[in-house]
């Protein structure tokens, strides 16, 4: 029988190693007594987004840093990120015709996989960085020392994330559609082209009209949903909280589940099981038809739609050979799911000094691509999941800010993977509108 606690007995990779396991228990017991980050009923309703996404009627718009830091908890970051997700999510309802959903990898993304456990420099070996809730990322003894506590830490972070985003955006929403908030230099970079600046003019006239004749209509604008790997199992174990009989996991909206910890016996897809929320589960180059179909069946046993949302990530080359029998495969069992494209992790790569990067050319064009497989199959990419901040980082490599490997030392401030800047969400959320216009 599932409960909260059923993982504890399946294999479980990723866990942090404490050594206080005394004080994890007196900390995972005082989170499951705290009230929830979100509601049952706002899960609901993004499922239900996640279904009409599935048939067309709606996009989703994932996106934020690869790992929150507990440092960037400061309103100027937190505001920064949820412009650039609104200022794309005009764009794409615009240019898309259709209700935007955003999901922030906001607000509890605090947990990272990591393909090593331990990391050596200079002959010194300490544990691996694992995310902001389990240690910290300096190179001492201390800090990679995993410590129970970040996990209170990182709860009360992340209900104060929400909370600003809660009781700021309406405002940010209001502010952006000031037209002096829409010249494609400021957005795009001094280089931005006349047909950007042109696809901009026309979007604001379109929102000057619909705030004049009806200003309620920009409402559902302002709501927005979270997400995060489910990943720390003790932490999520503890933020699951049973309503009208139904457990509900309500750190988040929607909980996802890596390549890394997605084998079909693993304990992170026996917790997922049991819980109500949409479930995303990543889907690289690796996945087989079988192993897919052998999760869904455990996720998804009655076939709901919106329970299950594909977050593809296969690499601008592979997607080609990867993503179709997949399509396929799923359309020939009916398996009800909705497709996205996460372009950002099948094409991460490292520069000659060994920097983590990414080509913003790769990115839009395995976005592109997958725009198209599904088109030509008779599917619908039903949302895009970025890994991006509204900070001016200079982490991947190319776009109209022209962006070289050079200037990746001068302002690289993730500490897990590159990010889109400013300029490149937009550019790369203006380059797909195109295409999709075609
Ligand atoms: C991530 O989304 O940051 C991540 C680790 O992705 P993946 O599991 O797809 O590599
Ligand atoms: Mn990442």
């Amino acid at each position: 029988m599932w409960t909260p606690d059923s993982w504890q007995k399946c294999p479980v990779e990723q866990q942090a190693d404490y050594s206080d396991n005394h004080r994890l228990q007196q900390v995972t017991h005082e989170l499951s007594s705290l009230p929830p980050l979100v509601s049952a009923h706002e899960v609901d309703r993004l499922q239900s987004y996640i279904a009409q996404a599935a048939r067309g009627e709606v996009f989703l718009l994932q996106g934020g840093d690869c790992a929150e830091s507990f440092e960037d908890c400061n309103p100027a970051t937190i505001h920064r990120k949820l412009n650039v997700m609104l200022q794309m999510s005009l764009m794409l309802m615009y240019g898309l015709g259709k209700p935007v959903i955003r999901v922030g990898r906001m607000a509890g993304q605090y947990a990272k996989p990591r393909s090593a456990h331990t990391e050596t420099v200079d002959g010194v070996s300490l544990p691996a960085y694992r995310g902001d809730l389990i240690n910290q990322s300096d190179f001492n003894q201390q800090s990679r020392q995993p410590d129970p506590d970040r996990l209170l830490k990182g709860y009360s972070l992340a209900s104060l994330t929400l909370n600003y985003i809660r009781a700021h955006s309406d405002q940010q929403l209001s502010d952006l559609l000031l037209p002096e908030r829409w010249s494609a230099n400021e957005l795009l970079g001094a280089t931005a082209q006349t047909w950007q600046q042109k696809m901009l003019d026309e979007a604001l006239q379109a929102y000057t009209l619909i705030e004049r004749l009806s200003p309620q209509a920009l409402f559902p604008l302002t709501e927005f949903f979270t997400c995060h790997e489910a990943l720390h199992l003790h932490y999520e174990q503890a933020l699951s909280r049973q309503t009208n009989n139904q457990w509900y996991n309500l750190s988040t909206h929607l909980p996802w589940v890596g390549m890394r910890t997605a084998k079909p016996d693993s304990g992170h897809i026996e917790y997922l099981k049991g819980i109500e929320n949409p479930i995303a589960i990543k889907v690289g180059p690796r996945m087989s038809v079988e192993w897919l179909l052998q999760i869904l069946a455990t996720i998804n046993p009655n076939n709901i739609p919106g329970r299950v949302t594909l977050i593809t990530r296969m690499g601008h080359r592979q997607i080609h050979q990867k993503l179709p029998p997949l399509i396929e495969a799923l359309q020939h069992h009916q398996t009800a799911v909705t497709w996205i494209c996460d372009p950002m992790h099948g094409n991460t790569e490292l520069t000659r000094s060994g920097v983590k990067t990414r080509f913003f050319h790769k990115i839009t064009e395995e976005l592109q691509s997958a725009f198209k497989i599904h088109q030509q199959l008779g599917s619908t990419l039903g949302g895009v999941h970025l890994e991006l901040t509204g900070d001016a980082v200079t982490e991947c490599i190319g776009g109209t800010c022209a962006i070289a490997e050079n200037d990746l030392s001068r302002a690289y401030h993730s500490l897990v993977d590159p990010r889109l800047n400013l300029h490149q969400s937009l550019e790369l959320t203006l380059d797909f509108l195109k295409l999709t216009q075609e």
